[in-house]
C-alpha cells in the first residue's frame, strides 16, 4: 500500500522523495519513497540529519572507499586526542591527520602540528539531543517503511506547525543503550574481528514495539516505539549492510586438480563445473554480484568461528559462565551454527531465573540498579573503534 499522506506535515504527498532510512551520509543505503513530502524531507535532512551526522564525523573522514554516494571528496573535521610526550591533548583531525592542536602549540610555543603526535582516540559527543532525535528517526523510518501503522507511532512523534510550515520535528522514544549481558554477545562484540556495518532489528515484544539500532558496530541502541501494541500481530523484520564497497578484485584461479574446483565453488557460493572456462566465469560473475546489503546471520554467524572456547577451559571459571555461554548459544544459533534471528538481540538467558528474558527489558532493569558494567561494556566498545580510527592509515 502507498502512503497517501505525509507522516509529519499531513498534507498529500504528490511528489515522491526518496529518504534515506540510516542517513545517506553514513553509508546508508536503504531507501524509501513511502514516509513523506519533500518539504518536510527537506526539514528533515536540515535539521535532523545534518547535525546528527556531524557526530560520526571521525569515522566518515577516516574510512577507505566509503560508500556514500555524494560529497566524496569533502574531509569533515574532527576532534580527538593526541599523545605527544606521554600526555594527551585535545587536537583537530581531518582525514587521519592532526591540523591544528592549539593547546600544545600554546605550551612550546610552535606549530605543533609538525611535531609527531599520535592520535590516540576521537570524541564523539552523544549526550545531545540531536544524537537521540537522530537515533530515533532512524527507528522510526524503519517501522514507517516496514508496514507498521502510524498511528502506533503517533504518541511519540512531536511536530510543530505554523500556518502551512512545519516549525519543528522531535522524535520523543525512549532510547536505552544497549549492553551485552551473557559471555556469548561479549564474544561477538568485543573479541572477534571487527568490522563496520549498520544493522537493524524491528520487533514486538510483550506489547512494547522495540528497534535494535547498530551504527558502525559500535553505536547500538534499542528504541521503544510503543508501549501498547496488539500481540496479535507478530512484528519481525531486520536489516544489515556493510560499510566500505565490496573487494571486486578478481583473483587469478589456480586450478589444477579437481579438488580446486570444489574448493573454489565453496568459498565463492557457485555451482561446481569441470570446464574450466565456464567455471572462471561463474566465479567472476559471483565476485561482481557481491554487495553491501546482507543479513545479520551473514554478519555474526562467522564470528563464531573465531570464538575461542579456550578460556571456558583452562582458566578455573564460574561454571555460572559456562552455563550462560551454553544455554546462549543454544538460544542465538542452530545445529548448523546459522543465527536464529529471532533471538538474537531480542532476547537473553536469565540464569537466576532460569528463563529467557526480553533483552531490551533486563537492559533497563540493570541500567536501574548497576550503572558500571553498563558504563564498562560501552567504554569497551569505543576503545575498538578508536582502535580501528587510529590504527588504519590512509
Ligand atoms: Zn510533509
Amino acid at each position: 500500500m502507498i502512503r497517501q499522506n505525509c507522516v509529519y506535515c499531513g498534507k498529500e504527498i504528490t511528489q515522491r522523495s526518496r529518504e534515506h532510512v540510516i542517513q545517506n551520509a553514513l553509508g546508508g543505503l536503504y531507501e524509501s519513497t513511502d514516509i513523506c513530502c519533500p518539504q518536510c524531507n527537506n526539514y528533515i535532512s536540515k535539521y535532523i540529519d545534518a547535525p546528527f551526522t556531524k557526530i560520526f564525523n571521525p569515522i566518515i573522514s577516516k574510512i577507505d572507499n566509503f560508500s556514500k554516494t555524494n560529497n566524496t571528496k569533502s574531509l569533515p573535521p574532527c576532534t580527538g586526542k593526541v599523545l605527544y610526550q606521554g600526555n594527551l591533548y585535545n587536537a583537530n583531525i581531518k582525514g587521519g591527520r592532526v591540523v591544528g592542536c592549539p593547546e600544545l602549540s600554546r605550551l612550546l610555543r610552535c606549530d605543533a602540528t609538525k611535531l609527531p603526535l599520535q592520535i590516540m582516540s576521537y570524541d564523539f559527543n552523544l549526550n545531545n539531543s540531536e544524537f537521540q532525535n537522530g537515533m530515533a528517526k532512524i527507528a522510526f523510518n524503519y517501522a514507517i517503511d516496514q508496514g507498521i501503522d502510524f498511528n502506533v507511532l503517533k504518541p511519540g512523534l512531536n511536530v510543530k506547525k505554523s500556518g502551512d510550515n512545519i516549525t519543528s520535528i522531535q522524535f520523543n522514544y525512549k532510547i536505552l543503550p544497549f549492553c551485552a549481558l551473557n559471555p556469548l554477545d561479549l564474544q561477538l562484540e568485543l573479541h572477534t574481528p571487527f568490522t563496520l556495518y549498520h544493522s537493524m532489528i524491528l520487533f514486538g515484544q510483550n506489547n512494547k514495539l522495540w528497534c535494535y539500532v547498530d551504527l558502525f558496530n559500535t553505536f547500538q541502541y534499542y528504541v521503544l516505539l510503543s508501549d501498547q501494541i496488539n500481540e496479535v500481530h507478530k512484528v519481525y523484520s531486520s536489516y544489515a549492510q556493510t560499510l566500505q564497497k565490496p573487494d571486486r578484485t578478481k583473483p587469478k584461479l589456480d586450478i589444477h586438480r579437481p579438488k580446486d574446483i570444489s574448493i573454489y565453488a565453496i568459498q565463492y557460493g557457485v555451482e561446481p563445473c569441470a570446464d574450466v572456462a565456464e567455471f572462471s566465469r561463474r566465479v567472476y560473475n559471483a565476485i561482481d554480484q557481491k554487495s553491501q546489503k546482507t543479513s545479520i546471520n551473514n554478519i555474526i554467524s562467522p564470528k563464531i568461528q573465531s570464538i575461542s572456547l579456550n578460556r571456558f577451559l583452562t582458566e578455573p571459571k564460574d561454571m555460572r559462565e559456562l552455563l550462560l555461554f551454553g544455554q546462549s548459544m543454544k538460544l542465538y544459533f542452530n545445529e548448523y551454527d546459522q543465527l536464529n534471528t529471532n533471538a538474537f538481540r531480542t532476547m537473553t538467558y536469565d540464569i537466576d531465573a532460569r528463563n529467557v528474558v526480553s533483552y531490551p527489558e533486563y537492559v533497563n532493569y540493570l541500567f536501574g540498579k548497576d550503572t558500571k558494567y553498563l558504563k564498562n561494556y560501552t567504554r569497551a566498545k569505543f576503545e575498538i573503534l578508536n582502535y580501528f580510527l587510529c590504527q588504519k592509515q590512509k
